[in-house]
C-alpha cells in the first residue's frame, strides 16, 4: 500500500490473488523468497503515461491521459484490453493488468498481462471525435506494441469503431499491416466470434461448473447486469443453452423483463443507435425500468455480473442468497467486492471469479493473433469450439486446483492457483528479470 498510494482497487486485486495464493506460496516459500517471486510479481515490468491531445468538434483542443501497463511477460507478448471511460486512472489499469496475468495464464495459450486505456469518454462524442481521439492516442501508443511485444484489445468504451481507427492509424505510422491489435472487423483481420467470445465464454464455463456441481443451466432465470459487449452475447448464449435472462443494466437503471429479455431490441438499441436502456420500454411496454442500482433484487437462480468493478456489494449478495440465487458467475472483471464474494462463498453459492469466467475474450483474441500470424481465417464453427473447448478447460483446471490445494468448491482459489503456477514456474525459469 506504501509503494502504491491512492490505488485501491489494485491493492483489492492484489489482496485476493495473493491471500488465495497462500495454500501455493508455503508449499514453495524458500524458493519464492530467495526469488523475491511474489514483490516481482505484483510490480509491473514497465509502465507508460502519456498526454493525448485532440480537437474536439468546436475547435477546441481536449487534453487526456493514455496508459499503457506492461505488467508480465514471462508467458508471451503483453496481452490486454484498453478501456476508455472517465474513471479511468493508474490504479484501474494496474488492477485489470494484474489480473490479466492470471487469466491469460488459465488459458493455457502463451500471452502475458497487460492492460491500457484514457479517461477519454466515449460517450456522447461525435465518431469524428472519437477517431480523433483515438489517433492522437495510437500516435504515441504504436513505439510501445507490437504484434510480438504487445497486442492490446477493446474493453469498457473501446468496440469494433475504435479499434479500426486505431489500427488505420497504427498501420499508417509504422507502414506494417500486422496483428498488432485483436477485436479487428472482419474485413481486416477480425476473427469471427471475437465479438460474441466473452459472453459465450462466460455461458459455456457456467454451464459447465454447473455440471460439475450436479445442476443444470437449462430451464433457469439469469440475471445479467450491464448492457455493452459482454452482457449481450452472454444474454444471447444464455437463450441458446435454455435459460432465461430477465435483467441488463446501464450506469443509469436497470431493466426487469419476467418474460426474458427481447435480445433484438437490446442489440438495436445498444449496437446500433448507441442509446440508453430508457428506450428498452418503447419496445417492450410490460417490462420495468427502474433508475439507479437494484438489478441483483430480483429473484433468480444464477447472477451474471457483466457491467463494471465493484458492482455486486454485500447487500446484493444477501439479497440474492435470501431469493436462492445459487450460482454467481463473472462476466466483468472483479464486479463482486471481497466481502460479497466472502458471503457467497459461505453461503454455499457457487462462485466463478471473473478472470476464468471472463477468460474466453483474450482466449479469443490468442486466437485472431494466430490467425493473422498464419494470414488464415477460421469458420465460426471452428474459433466457437475451441472457445468452447478452452472454456471447458478453464473450468476443470480451476475445479481440479481447488481441491489439489485442499480448497475443494472454493474456486477464487482454484483461478489463483491454475494461473499463477505456469506464470511463477516460467519467472524463475527465466532468472531475475
Ligand atoms: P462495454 O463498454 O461494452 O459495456 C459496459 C457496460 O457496463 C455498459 O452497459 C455500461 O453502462 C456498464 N457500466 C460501465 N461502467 C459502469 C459503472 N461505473 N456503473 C454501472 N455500469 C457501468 O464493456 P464490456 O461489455 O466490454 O465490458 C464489461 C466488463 O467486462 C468490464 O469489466 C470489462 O473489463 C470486462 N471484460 C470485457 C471483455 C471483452 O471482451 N469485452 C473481456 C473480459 C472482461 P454505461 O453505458 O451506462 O456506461
Amino acid at each position: 500500500v506504501k509503494k502504491n498510494p491512492g490505488e485501491p482497487e489494485f491493492h483489492q486485486a492484489v489482496r485476493e490473488v495473493l491471500e488465495s495464493l497462500k495454500p501455493v506460496v508455503e508449499a514453495n516459500e524458500e524458493k519464492y523468497r530467495r526469488e523475491a517471486l511474489l514483490e516481482r510479481l505484483v510490480e509491473p515490468e514497465r509502465v507508460i503515461m502519456f498526454r493525448v491531445p485532440w480537437v474536439d468538434d468546436n475547435g477546441n483542443v481536449q487534453v487526456n491521459k493514455g496508459y499503457r501497463v506492461q505488467f508480465n511477460s514471462a508467458i508471451g507478448p503483453y496481452k490486454g484490453g484498453l478501456r476508455f471511460h472517465p474513471s479511468v486512472y493508474l490504479g484501474i489499469i494496474k488492477f485489470l493488468g494484474f489480473e490479466q496475468i492470471f487469466k491469460n495464464s488459465l488459458t493455457g495459450l502463451p500471452i502475458g498481462g497487460g492492460k491500457g486505456g484514457s479517461d477519454f469518454d466515449p460517450k456522447g462524442k461525435s465518431d469524428r471525435e472519437v477517431m480523433a481521439f483515438c489517433q492522437s492516442f495510437m500516435t504515441e501508443l504504436y513505439r510501445h506494441i507490437g504484434a510480438d511485444t504487445d497486442v492490446p484489445a477493446g474493453d469498457i468504451g473501446v468496440g469494433a469503431r475504435e479499434i479500426g481507427y486505431m489500427f488505420g492509424q497504427y498501420k499508417r505510422i509504422r507502414n506494417a499491416y500486422e496483428g498488432v491489435l485483436t477485436g479487428k472487423g472482419l474485413t481486416y483481420g477480425g476473427s469471427l466470434v471475437r465479438t460474441q467470445a466473452t459472453g459465450y465464454g462466460l455461458l459455456y464455463l457456467t454451464e459447465e461448473l454447473l455440471k460439475l456441481n450436479g445442476k443444470e443451466l437449462a430451464g433457469k432465470t439469469v440475471a445479467v447486469s450491464g448492457a455493452g459487449n459482454v452482457a449481450i452475447y452472454a444474454i444471447e448464449k444464455a437463450y441458446q443453452l435454455g435459460a432465461k435472462p430477465v435483467t441488463c443494466s446501464d450506469s443509469a437503471g436497470w431493466i426487469y423483463d419476467s418474460e426474458g429479455i427481447d435480445l433484438a431490441a437490446l442489440k438495436e438499441i445498444k449496437e446500433v443507435k448507441r442509446a440508453r436502456l430508457t428506450e428498452y420500454k418503447n419496445y417492450r411496454p410490460n417490462a420495468e425500468y427502474h433508475e439507479g442500482r437494484g438489478v441483483w433484487s430480483v429473484k433468480v437462480d444464477v447472477a451474471l455480473p457483466c457491467a463494471t468493478q465493484n458492482e455486486l456489494q454485500l447487500e446484493d449478495a444477501k439479497q440474492l442468497a435470501a431469493n436462492g440465487c445459487f450460482a454467481v458467475c463473472e462476466g466483468a472483471n472483479m464486479p463482486t467486492t471481497l466481502e460479497a464474494t466472502e458471503y457467497l462463498q459461505e453461503n454455499g453459492i457457487i462462485f466463478a471469479p471473473g478472470k476464468a469466467a471472463n477468460a474466453g475474450g483474450v482466449a479469443t483474441s490468442a486466437l485472431e493473433m494466430s490467425q493473422n500470424s498464419e494470414r488464415l481465417s477460421w469458420s465460426f464453427e471452428e474459433v466457437d469450439a475451441k472457445l468452447q473447448g478452452i472454456m471447458v478447460n478453464i473450468c476443470h483446471n480451476m475445479v481440479d486446483a481447488a481441491k489439489k490445494y485442499g480448497h475443494e468448491g472454493n474456486y477464487v482459489v482454484g483461478a489463483n492457483a491454475a494461473g499463477f503456477e505456469k506464470v511463477a514456474e516460467a519467472m524463475l525459469a527465466q532468472g531475475i528479470c
